[in-house]
């Protein structure tokens, strides 16, 4: 697997949003892809979207409760179709399995379609280790490689980079004169990746979606590199997790109308690529071979619990990570892992082990906007708040992701919520401390009278470095109610 950076989220945020050059870049992500998304929305009406949603929803919550049919289902159709399925149960055995058809078919050359799950299990050095030249062709992914980088986001890899980003890269690694226009740049990989398309044994492709009922897989692009991928080399190999697997051709229309609306705004992608097996006899072109590797890699904990079991209907369209204030401000590589954003900061924690990302689901305001834009009404911020609580009750200290200092605090506040006697006298204490910063020349706490500021002791001055914590009112809820509303005093005991 790739380096996992999950643990340095901190830092790594507040590296991301001192770099100018990525703010401008993240600015794209709300104004672009978003309002596209909302725009694709208004086109087909909110009810008819909302009724996709859940139909697509309802296909995904019956497929991973049945996944062990379908799964045995896929295996049955790819075979009969003239392919081979594979079942790895982590990096180190889907590695294994691509190296192993590499070597024994002899392979030098080898392109690739988009595919994030490649990304994951880190395929591209094990290639590259046994002497197979990996090229990725996606032009995205084309940039990231170059620059020797990993994607910022699951739509649009290189999101991260500005076109002098990429003109300056292409100019050292291709050794052509420095030229920023968009087209002429996207001419010259399209020239660079023409040879190697027609050299490649090997073609790679990740899959959208894998389909039980006739054992294909489904590709959808905006550029022809997956089809020449998929055709052009001897062999496909195909490499997926195995929760992209559907039922049938029919369910697959519902998630190919959602989809491009959710990633792009678009009706439909430029290419839309069905796979059944190898060459027939009477076709003209295709694969003598056809492999498809079904990953777990830790899916299988997702799977095994209930709490956490949703974030398998993810379809990787990237709306959450649009929509999010956070991924908005920190962009892809500081959540340290190949999944970023929402559905990231669920999914790699279980992928990687908590105690490495035990920082990611503190990455959310819990404004609910990711579940919003979700096409299969995925809720994420019911899932995140599951896994802080894992994080803070976990008898396993690795797991931990609060300090003994705020798990203390936390204990403190809880039984002063919980015993009304005390809880008056501490917010005597807080008026009384409040009064007397009034008759202070300067105010070190608060400003404006409404705001703390600046408490004055760690940990609570860490707290209200980052956050408003309100003054004391002039009275409390309780004491509102026993004068005003609710006809007298009463016991609080
Ligand atoms: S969680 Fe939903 S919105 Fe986010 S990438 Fe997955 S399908 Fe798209």
């Amino acid at each position: 697997m790739p380096e996992i950076k999950t643990q340095d989220f901190s830092a790594a945020s507040v590296k991301a949003m001192l770099n100018p050059q990525l703010q401008r870049a993240l600015n794209r992500v709300g104004s672009g892809f978003d309002v596209a998304r909302l725009s694709a929305i208004e086109e087909v009406t909110p009810e008819v979207w909302d009724r996709w949603r859940q139909e697509a929803r309802d296909i995904k919550v019956h497929t991973i409760e049945h996944l062990d049919y379908y799964l045995d289902l896929l295996h049955t159709n790819v075979t009969a179709a003239g392919g081979h399925l594979h079942f790895a149960k982590d990096a180190d055995q889907a590695n294994e399995i691509v190296a192993h058809i590499a070597r024994t078919r002899n392979v030098k050359v080898a392109t690739k379609s988009k595919s994030m799950v490649s990304e994951e299990l880190g395929l591209n050095p094990v290639l590259e280790s046994m002497g197979v030249d990996v090229y990725e062709t996606d032009l995205g992914e084309y940039i990231i490689q170059l620059a020797d980088e990993t994607p910022s986001h699951l739509v649009a890899p290189a999101l991260h980079k500005s076109k002098e980003d990429v003109a300056e890269l292409f100019t050292e690694k291709l050794g052509i004169p420095y030229d920023d226009d968009i087209y002429h740049m996207a001419a010259t990989a399209r020239t660079v990746l023409r040879d190697k398309f027609m050299e490649a044994d090997l073609g790679i492709s990740g899959a959208n979606f894998v389909v039980a009922e006739t054992g294909s897989l489904v590709i959808i692009t905006n550029e022809g590199n997956g089809r020449l991928c998929t055709s052009a080399p001897r062999i496909h190999i195909g490499i997926t997790g195995m929760e992209k697997v559907i039922p049938s051709m029919q369910d697959l229309s519902v998630f190919l109308r959602l989809l491009p609306r959710s990633a792009t705004g678009q009706r439909i992608t430029s290419y839309v690529s069905i796979i059944t097996g190898p060459r027939r006899d009477d076709d003209e072109d295709g694969p003598e071979e056809f492999h498809l590797v079904l990953v777990d890699n830790g899916r299988s904990r997702l799977l095994a619990d209930p709490a956490l079991r949703e974030s398998l209907y993810c379809i990787r369209c990237g709306a959450c990570l649009n929509i999010c204030p956070v991924y908005q401000r920190v962009g892809g590589h500081a959540y340290g892992w190949v999944y970023p954003g929402p559905i990231g900061a669920v999914v790699s924690p279980m992928l990687v082990g908590l105690p490495k990302a035990k920082e990611l689901p503190q990455a959310s305001s819990l404004c609910g906007a990711c579940r919003e834009a979700c096409p299969i009404k995925i809720d994420i911020p019911r899932m995140l708040l599951d896994l802080r609580k894992k994080t803070a009750e976990s008898p396993d200290k690795s797991q931990r992701s609060a300090p003994q200092i705020e798990r203390t605090m936390a204990r403190l506040y809880a039984g002063l919520m919980s015993r009304p006697r005390l809880l008056r006298v501490a917010v005597g204490f807080g008026r009384f401390l409040q009064k007397l910063e009034r008759v202070m020349p300067f105010s070190p706490l608060t400003k404006d009278r409404k705001w703390i500021r600046n408490a004055p002791l760690p940990p609570l001055s860490k707290w209200t470095r980052s956050r408003d914590l309100p003054t004391l009112p002039k009275q409390t809820f309780h004491e509102i109610w026993e004068k005003e509303l609710s006809g007298g005093p009463r016991d609080r005991s």
